[in-house]
């Protein structure tokens, strides 16, 4: 193949950006697709319909040597990428925690990417940082937190878990791990932290990141409604003091991942107050349900932890990703995190938040454009209207399970997620597993919804999630009839 001068879909000159001309046709298409994705997603089957190595197969092994047309990039997108997409924007989403990138969200997210700016330190955008600091406690009045909590944005849940769990062995008074470490060192106790047996598996890597061992992750027996037992986790952290151990954090859940239980925080937090631990909520998925007045109270005694993570880009209608956490104790997380290099430092402006101080990464991209355009957009009341619907549509399918012979729920039904299993009169229990999971795996197959599991008391059960703003009622009518025609064809 000959090689020839530049054409014209090309860098505009060597060295530089596509071309004016180039960048309208491009922005346009891409901006033109967004829309009419946005506008019905359900054209496409919710998940993939793709095997292991389908879409890796289609991709050439090496990069191009020459620059191609953004219009053959854009098509291959549309033929090669699309089909291995599972659509969470999609109404018959309803699996693990079902998310919505809504179009005001969509639409920061192009402006932070067109803007590119990274906001590490105030001066390297100040919006950057005052936007984030006000957005985040926006989110703070919205969901009823007392003033004197300070926020940051992480990318995920996990990391903003982590960040706590750090927090956590900072505060400790004597054990001075940032400076000394931990290895080889005979002053130093075994450091424990507590969470339910229904906890986020994210607590547990957080304690393997920092070193404290996974079997220094204690997880306390749940009572029948999946909530931590205050009086186990008063006794285990008892028994283990007495071994010799150094309690150091514990993690409350509000709206585990399994179930949507709500631990009782407020009684966890008498453990703590008295213990002297650190006290995380994460609140991940079901934290913003306090921003409906009536659910308020599931993030009572929250105002006397140290820190709290809830999960804008969960059920807040914000894109992936956007983990909000906070802490009463900004001081020990930055105690526990800053660390400046002389190529950072600046003289001016000492009073500044520097977001870099907060955590373990330097860059920070523009993350609360989003949140910001997302709130704006709704507004509080309009944000408060569309929770109720998705906890509205949650209720009517419970109350199809509770009417019809043969389906139970397999768990209490909190805000949006609803947890169940079929099991026909006569049936064993392993017959009900059997069944369910094929039910499941039967509807997922259709294509027209997508549902996730789990096991409740060893038993299977259908998690049915909804969190997706396209997800009206008639989706949720019609995934009940579709998960009873699939019980119907298996029986
Ligand atoms: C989803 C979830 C997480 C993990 O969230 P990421 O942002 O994906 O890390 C943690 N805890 C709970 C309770 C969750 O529901």
């Amino acid at each position: 193949m000959e090689v020839s001068a530049t054409p014209p879909w090309r860098a505009g000159s060597s060295g530089a950006d596509l071309s004016a001309r180039d960048a309208h046709g491009a922005l346009d298409r891409a901006t033109r697709w967004i829309e009419s994705y946005l506008g019905d997603p359900s054209r496409y089957p919710v998940l993939a319909q793709v095997a292991p190595g389908d879409i890796a197969r289609q991709l050439p092994a090496s990069p191009p040597e020459l620059g191609e047309a953004m219009d053959d990039i854009l098509d291959d997108f549309e033929k090669i990428v699309l089909p291995g997409i599972t659509h969470w924007q999609h109404p018959g989403f309803m699996g693990y925690f079902a998310i919505t990138g809504s179009v005001p969200g969509v639409v920061a997210e192009m402006l932070a990417a067109a803007l590119n700016v990274n906001g590490m330190l105030w001066r390297t955008s100040p919006s950057v940082t005052e936007l984030e600091e006000r957005a985040l406690d926006w989110l703070r009045q919205m969901l009823g937190l007392a003033p004197g909590w300070f926020g940051v944005i992480n990318d995920t849940a996990s990391i903003s878990t982590m960040l706590a769990l750090a927090a956590a062995r900072e505060a400790m008074p004597g054990l001075d791990i940032r400076m000394r470490g931990m290895a080889g060192r005979f002053d130093l106790p075994v450091l424990r932290v507590y969470a339910s047996e229904q906890c986020h598996s994210s607590v547990d890597k957080g304690a393997i990141t920092l070193g404290f061992g996974h079997d220094n992750v204690v997880h306390i027996p749940v009572d029948a409604d999946f909530r931590m037992r205050p009086e186990e986790l008063a006794d285990r952290v008892a028994r283990d003091r007495a071994l010799g151990m150094l309690p150091l954090a514990v993690v409350a859940t509000v709206g585990t991942t399994s179930s949507a239980s709500v631990d009782p925080v407020p009684d966890i937090a008498d453990v703590c107050e008295r213990e002297r631990l650190w006290l995380h909520v994460d609140a991940s998925y079901a934290g913003v349900a306090a921003i409906v007045p009536e659910w308020r109270h599931v993030l009572a005694g929250v105002d006397r932890a140290d820190s709290l993570v809830v999960n804008p880009h969960k059920w807040l209608f914000t894109p992936v990703d956007l983990s909000a956490m906070y802490t009463r104790r900004p001081d020990v997380l930055r105690r526990a995190f800053s660390l400046v290099p002389e190529y950072l430092t600046t003289t001016e402006h000492a009073d500044v938040v520097n977001l870099m101080d907060y955590g373990v990464q330097l860059g920070r991209r523009f993350r609360a454009l989003k949140l910001w355009f997302v709130i704006r957009a709704f507004g509080v009341s309009g944000i408060v209207e569309r929770l109720r619907d998705h906890i509205a549509s949650a209720q009517f399918i419970a109350e199809r399970i509770r009417s019809t012979e043969g389906w139970t729920l397999a768990a209490p039904v909190r805000f949006s997620l609803v947890c169940f299993r079929y099991r026909p009169r006569g049936a064993t229990d392993a017959e009900g597993d059997r069944l369910t999971a094929a039910i499941l795996e039967r509807v997922n197959s259709r294509g027209r919804f997508l549902m996730s599991h789990t096991r409740l008391n060893d038993r299977f059960a259908i998690r049915l999630a909804i969190g997706n703003m396209r997800t009206r009622r008639h989706h949720v009518e019609a995934a009940w009839d579709e998960l009873q025609l699939a019980a119907a064809e298996l029986t």
